[in-house]
């Protein structure tokens, strides 16, 4: 397969083009093609030094999807989807940055992509209606239009623990793990944070480390992946019949096949109820959370599922006090997202790993040869966050976005993002988000969403340019009835009952406000399109 970004990717920047891109994951990749193929001049920029986004960066040990990897993968090109071959169940990283490379080779998209390019800043200057967007090597480019593909998990969170700078030991970040891997043999290494990358690296770091402790501030509930390699007739009868299997996801609840089950777990008797929680957990994944049609909406159901998984922990670790922390208690099940796991319980059997509660006594900080908590030193040679990410809003307000009037985003969602459909935000003409704050984005299957927001602004761009129009802003009274629309779903779940990133919670001074749709991947769909359709309602056109 090649690689080979340096001599394809852009080096020069043209000083005007139709349309600039930022990022180039699943997002900004897809919308290269996309936008290209209208026969418009794009630019791309992305921080990174190759295409891949998420699994460009998360390179550490266990890091694999958790949607199945046929349904997370593109469905744009039929003979993309007949050539690529998945071996496993859920991809492990390297694979799926293969695919999305020999995505970016087979359709050529790194010619317009300048890598290892931050945008710092976009500009839009009202006279023009135009953006100038800035970068951190000194480019400057003007283009009508802007989409932002700068992800929902890409800007990531390091707690700033006092002494942090005083460790002699290695420090990572799962969210941008060394290229050449590490090696974690013999040593005495420390992992903070128990969310979905933490649950995927702790058990193959521990099969490596002298000795492992594990710093958990709050229990997660987990579901086995029982991955496995991939059945060939499966995939092919995938293949056969992807175009009305790529249906049923785009009308399901999240995008994938694993759709809900309307049956409510207060209807069914309590050994049918065991039953099918039981199902849904050797069938492992994501899944669990919609093997009943209430779990997230009902507290009462919620408590049957969440006391099913506790009692899997329980069964599974067997130290009954390091049991006893593993379980989940303060939160519903699936109000934060759901972690999928390859051996995470059974991991605390291993005599050299150590589950040491941070919520009880938390880290005070970091000392040259090692941690303190406010109750014990530990001894490191390497410490490991997987302390998650800045999410949804984050990587959009690191960057300087602004009109020449001087109103910037920052300004404008100081109290919580407000979008109209997740897609434009009032004030900021032609400027795009993908999956961004009040879409289902984080809530679905991410590439069925990338690729409907793609879609759908590739079609109003197209439109725009065949029309003579300049531009195209959401108008405040959409957007204000759209963010009142995305909290008052949310308010009908249990989302709201737990202190997660989904609410930015784990940002210090992050308003909090719900960040995705959680109406559905289908009624959202439906709403895009029917605006679609009907000219734009919403919607602003000069
Ligand atoms: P990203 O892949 O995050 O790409 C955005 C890119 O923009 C990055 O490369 C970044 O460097 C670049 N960028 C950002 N700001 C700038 C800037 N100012 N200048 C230049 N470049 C910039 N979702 C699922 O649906 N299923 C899964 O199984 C799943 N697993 C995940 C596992 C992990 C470890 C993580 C962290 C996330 C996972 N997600 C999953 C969510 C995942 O982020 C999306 O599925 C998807 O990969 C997002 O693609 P994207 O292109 O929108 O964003
Ligand atoms: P996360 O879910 O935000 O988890 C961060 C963890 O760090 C939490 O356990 C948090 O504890 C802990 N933490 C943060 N600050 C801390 C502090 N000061 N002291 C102690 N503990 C601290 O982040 P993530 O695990 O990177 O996952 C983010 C999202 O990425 C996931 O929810 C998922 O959407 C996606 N993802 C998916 C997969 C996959 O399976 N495909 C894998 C990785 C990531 P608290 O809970 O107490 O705050």
């Amino acid at each position: 397969m090649v690689r080979n970004s340096e001599l394809e990717s852009a080096d020069k920047v043209p000083a005007q083009v139709d349309v600039v891109i930022v990022g180039a994951g699943f997002a900004g990749l897809y919308a290269q093609w996309r936008l290209s193929k209208l026969g418009l001049a794009v630019q791309g920029f992305e921080a990174g030094s190759d295409v891949g986004g998420t699994w460009y960066w998360n390179r550490y040990p266990g890091a694999r999807c958790d949607v199945e990897s046929l349904e997370y993968s593109y469905s744009f090109s039929p003979e993309l989807l007949q050539e690529w071959e998945w071996t496993e169940k859920y991809a492990t990283q390297p694979e799926i940055l293969s695919y999305i490379e020999h995505v970016a080779t087979r359709f050529n998209l790194r010619r317009r992509i300048r890598f290892s390019t931050q945008v710092s800043s976009v500009e839009y200057q009202s006279a023009e209606s135009r953006w100038v967007v800035r970068t951190d090597r000194g480019d400057e480019v003007s283009a009508r239009f802007c989409i932002m593909a700068t992800g929902c998990l890409s800007l990531p969170r390091r707690p700033d623990f006092p002494g942090l700078d005083s460790f002699r030991g290695r420090v990572f970040h799962t969210g941008d793990w060394p290229h050449e891997g590490v090696d974690f043999s013999g040593r005495r290494v420390g992992i903070i944070g128990t969310g979905s990358s933490g649950i995927q690296a702790i058990p193959p770091i521990a099969e490596q480390a002298g000795q492992l402790f594990v710093f958990q501030r709050t229990a997660n509930y987990s579901v086995p992946a029982h991955n496995q390699q991939l059945d060939p007739s499966h995939q092919r009868w995938f293949k056969n019949n992807s175009s009305d299997l790529r249906d049923r996801m785009r009308r399901s609840s999240v995008g994938t096949l694993t759709d809900r089950n309307p049956v409510s777990a207060l209807a069914v008797e309590p050994e049918e109820r065991e039953r099918v929680f039981e199902a849904a957990w050797l069938r492992g994944g994501a899944g669990f959370t919609r093997c009943f049609s209430d779990l997230l909406t009902s507290a009462k159901a919620n408590e049957f599922a969440s006391e099913f998984v506790r009692n899997k922990i329980r069964s599974i670790v067997q130290d009954p006090q390091v049991a006893d922390l593993l379980c989940p208690r303060d939160y519903p099940l699936g109000a934060k997202r759901i972690c999928v796991d390859t051996g995470y319980y059974a991991t605390f059997n291993r005599p050299n790993v150590r589950l040491v509660d941070v919520r009880r006594a938390p880290i005070i900080g970091v000392v040259e040869d090692g941690l303190r908590t406010s109750a014990q030193s530990f001894e490191l040679d390497d410490l490991v966050f997987a302390t998650g990410y800045d999410a949804v809003t984050g990587a959009l307000l690191d960057m300087s976005i602004r009109r020449d009037d001087g109103m910037s985003l920052k300004d404008k969602w100081s109290t919580g993002p407000e979008t109209y459909l997740g897609l434009m935000t009032a004030g900021f003409p032609n400027l795009f988000f993908i999956t961004g704050p009040g879409s289902p984005s984080v809530l679905s299957n991410m590439v069925l969403s990338i690729e409907q927001h793609v879609d759908w602004i590739a079609n109003c761009v197209g439109f725009l340019t065949s029309s003579g129009k300049r531009y195209i802003e959401a108008t405040q009274q959409a957007e204000g009835e759209w963010t009142q629309h995305v909290a008052a779903v949310a308010d009908k779940t249990l989302f709201p009952h737990a202190a997660s990133w989904f609410l930015g919670a784990n940002v210090p001074g992050k308003p909090r406000v719900f960040l995705p749709y959680a109406g559905g991947v289908d009624a959202y769909g439906h709403k895009c399109r029917e605006v679609e359709q009907s000219g734009y309602p919403g919607f602003q056109l000069s």
